[in-house]
């Protein structure tokens, strides 16, 4: 190029979402349906982390024992990690087994568990009693130990770039199979299975923080998701964890987040936005075809205002797609218009996939998204992917061909 050829401007790429490889299923109108409520299928059998403390004491009168009794199963199960009646010599050996069966029922069989980073990354897959697949990723970070949970076997919001929506939703999880996967990480833990064993140091060790990002869209299973939630934080009757380390995320559902701003657990809330405009944003994240960005943003900033807690906006940084530094200065300018100092950005480069839509944003592009956010005064942190490596990041859970074919041999417990 000499001086005098003339510079034409390029106009950023707009690349459409789309799907690949699976066909997304559409209503009348040709928009992609989203599935609310789950579809009728049997429900495990009810299970102590299913019911209030109140009911459990009920349920263990119901079996002629006295209600002290509730205490000392609820002990075994969310602190020591244990449903084997054999090591609850404190119960009365008569009936024992018979109690802790009608309390503890079996509710999550391991198909398989895949490991990466060294062992400090576990991807553990679950198939429920009616043969439905669901997966939780454990993950040690320095300092904490954070476990992504599944709420839903499938989900019903069917956004373009996501494997768990592909199939639909298959039925909403029940609160104590939302807790068991909790309890089964704890206890791999406490067995010394996270990570290299020989390293000294981990006593007492536990999750100690809770993302809802696995399969499912938490706030469409609300009831089961909030019991769930009860039991993690409660300190007599539950583990006892801290509400800030667990996070609740949602792609939008925006009545299910002002009910979440108005409960009294401060838990930690993460709005996946993914776009600042609806004209994307209707075709990435189709739940937004019912509420839109501004309503997501004003609830999410609600949330804050109600609990003092600070919001996180997630956003999945992909090529072409949603990068662009234009689309970084309207969600700066989305977010300050509702104040400062509420809310934080977690971009994170999507997984990258070679030859497809779905893939990740040049080093550059992400430095730029997240440097005028910055600016702007928006704290604004690139997140890691961890997991990747097993398809354990958000967004990549769902059960394949090769996971059925391992499940269909694996007898429910
Ligand atoms: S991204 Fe989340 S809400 Fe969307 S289909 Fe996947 S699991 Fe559901």
């Amino acid at each position: 190029m000499t001086d005098s050829t003339p510079v034409r401007a390029t106009k950023p790429r707009q690349t459409r979402p789309r799907t690949e490889g699976w066909e997304q299923k559409k209503d009348a109108d040709g928009r992609p349906l989203l599935q609310f409520a789950s579809p009728r299928r049997s429900m495990p059998p009810v299970h102590l982390a299913d019911l209030t403390p109140e009911q459990r004491v009920e349920k263990v009168k119901e079996l002629g024992l006295p209600g002290f009794r509730a205490g000392q199963i609820e002990k075994h199960y969310f602190q020591h990690y244990t449903s084997d009646a054999a090591q609850m010599t404190d119960l009365p050996a008569a009936g024992r087994e018979e109690l802790v069966a009608q309390l503890l029922p079996s509710l999550l069989t391991e198909v398989r568990r895949l490991e990466t980073d060294r062992g400090d990354t576990i991807k553990f897959l679950w198939k429920l009693h009616d043969g439905s697949l669901v997966e939780s990723v454990l993950m040690r970070y320095p300092g904490r130990i954070t476990l992504c949970v599944s709420s839903q076997a499938g989900c019903g919001m069917n956004c373009p770039f996501c494997a768990t929506g592909q199939a639909g939703l298959t039925r909403n999880m029940t609160a104590a199979e939302i807790i068991e996967q909790v309890v089964r990480a704890n206890r791999l833990i406490a067995d010394g299975g996270l990570g290299d064993p020989r390293k000294v140091g981990h006593e007492g060790e536990r999750v100690s923080n809770i993302v809802f990002m696995g399969m499912g869209e938490p706030l469409a299973n609300y009831n089961r998701l909030m019991q769930a939630v009860r039991t993690m934080v409660d300190k007599k009757h539950g583990m006892g964890m801290s509400a800030r380390g667990i996070t609740v995320s949602t792609v939008g559902f925006v009545p299910n987040i002002v009910r979440l701003a108005e409960e009294d657990i401060p838990v930690t809330f993460a709005l996946s936005l993914h776009a600042p405009d609806d004209k994307l944003r209707d075709e990435l994240i189709p739940i937004n075809s019912k509420w839109k960005v501004d309503e997501a943003l004003d609830a999410a900033r609600g949330y804050f205002d109600k609990t003092g807690r600070r919001v996180s906006i997630e956003y999945a940084l992909i090529k072409d797609m949603n990068d662009h530094a234009w689309r970084a200065d309207l969600l700066a300018e989305k977010l300050n218009a509702r104040g400062r100092g509420w809310v934080h950005v977690n971009p994170i480069p999507l997984n990258p996939t070679p030859g497809s839509v779905w893939t990740s944003s040049e080093l550059d592009v992400q430095n730029e998204f997240v440097r005028r956010l910055n600016e702007a005064g928006i704290p604004t942190t690139l997140r890691d992917t961890r997991g990747k490596e097993i398809d354990g990041a958000c967004g990549q859970l769902v059960a394949t061909a090769e996971d059925e074919a391992a499940a269909a041999s694996v007898l429910i417990d």
